[in-house]
């Protein structure tokens, strides 16, 4: 079987510095907010080219917290995107926003001139929360430039984007807040849950170390309400120690994997959306279009193949149940697109340890469905 993830063959490669790191925290007697996290803080904030990094406990909180350090309080409108990992969206309820959402481009990823319409409409939206969707960076000029042009404050889904680049910009760079997350199955990712925020800004990281942490502001002092949301000395210790140094091999492995697959698919029947301008992609995932009426048919013949492929996401997170009660906007541009994409997604494997003849399979199975 050729897995989406192979967290066996992982575990070969990392388990003496994982086993080291254990150690190294059992034997420090000291399990949360402790040196590791501090260290790790500083190592991921260099790999951003950023000044502070905060570790909490997962990807979600890390844009939850961002958020409430920009001041969102409840009714303040969020535009963000109807294709992404239904925590995007999650966060900004929790966090008392209202989801505004824009359709998709080509890429799946938001459409930046349906974004800029949907402020230019609204003057209401104070938050814009783009997310740099399956490795690809958006185009962090036109983000940049929307920032300057209505005020809004951009916080960066980065969660599936770590070393991505637009053109020469790394991620993180623009936004006000950056929010990543090393969930198992992201490019970074611990044996557990964890998160990180990323900020130029001293006061922004500093608040998001208060909310984190109770709202505290100093021992037994609660300024805020905050959250119990801390990485622990064990996740930040395996990051560091055994995800880190393998960072970069990685996502080149990934960058080649996905150079393969763009080479060598060729299937009248099937498209690869195209990256964003100027995205230096790290290959979080590698979305594949299927005809919608096609697409349980082809995932049958990949399984076949001894093929584990995935869908990123099937539903459009508006038109998910959970939502149904709650307060939420679509712009004016719709969600079409997104709902079409939806139908249409799969994700091949893109894991850095898989195989050149893996890679083969995979190719060879693609290019020999007919619908
Ligand atoms: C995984 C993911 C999140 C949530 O991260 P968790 O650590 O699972 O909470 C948020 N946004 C995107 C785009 C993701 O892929």
């Amino acid at each position: 079987m050729i897995l989406l993830n192979d967290f066996a063959r992982q575990w070969r490669d990392t388990s003496e510095d994982a086993c080291a790191a254990f150690t190294a925290v059992g034997e420090s007697g000291w399990y949360i907010l402790g040196n590791e996290v501090r260290q790790f803080e500083r190592e991921l904030a260099a790999l951003w080219q950023t000044d502070h990094a905060v570790g909490v406990a997962s990807g979600l909180d890390a844009i939850e917290i961002s958020l409430r350090v920009l001041g969102c309080t409840p009714g303040d409108r969020v535009l963000t995107t109807p294709i992404s990992a239904f925590a995007t969206t999650l966060a900004i309820v929790k966090a008392g926003g209202v989801p505004v959402f824009a359709d998709v481009d080509a890429s799946g990823s938001i459409d930046l001139d349906g974004a800029r319409e949907a402020m230019h409409a609204d003057p209401r939206i104070k938050f814009f929360l783009p997310v740099h969707l399956y490795g690809h960076a958006l185009d962090l000029e036109k983000i940049s430039a929307m920032q300057r042009e209505f005020g809004v404050a951009v916080i960066e889904d980065c969660a599936q984007a770590v070393l991505a680049r637009s053109r020469e910009m790394p991620l993180g760079s623009i936004g006000r807040m950056a929010a990543t997350s090393f969930y198992p199955t992201k490019n970074l990712g611990a044996m557990g849950d964890g998160g990180a925020i990323l900020t130029g800004n001293e006061e922004y990281a500093k608040a998001a170390r208060m909310f984190r942490d109770y709202g505290q502001s100093a021992k037994y002092r609660h300024s805020a309400i905050g959250y119990n949301s801390r990485l622990d000395e064990l996740q930040a210790a395996l990051l560091r120690r055994a995800g880190l140094p393998r960072l970069e091999r990685w996502t080149e492995r990934r960058r080649k994997i996905a150079q393969t697959y763009l080479d060598r698919i060729a299937n009248p029947a099937l498209r690869i959306p195209p990256a964003p301008a100027g995205s230096h992609s790290c290959w979080h995932l590698f979305p594949l279009l299927v005809p919608p009426e096609h697409k349980p048919a082809f995932l049958a013949h990949l399984k076949g193949r001894g093929i584990g492929a995935g869908e990123h996401y099937p539903v459009a997170i508006p038109d998910q149940p959970a939502l149904a009660g709650a307060a939420f906007d679509i712009a004016a541009c719709g969600i079409e697109r997104a709902r079409i994409f939806c139908c249409s997604e799969v994700s091949l494997p893109i894991h850095p340890y898989l195989n050149d003849s893996e890679i083969g399979v995979v190719v060879d199975a693609v290019n020999s469905w007919a619908p």
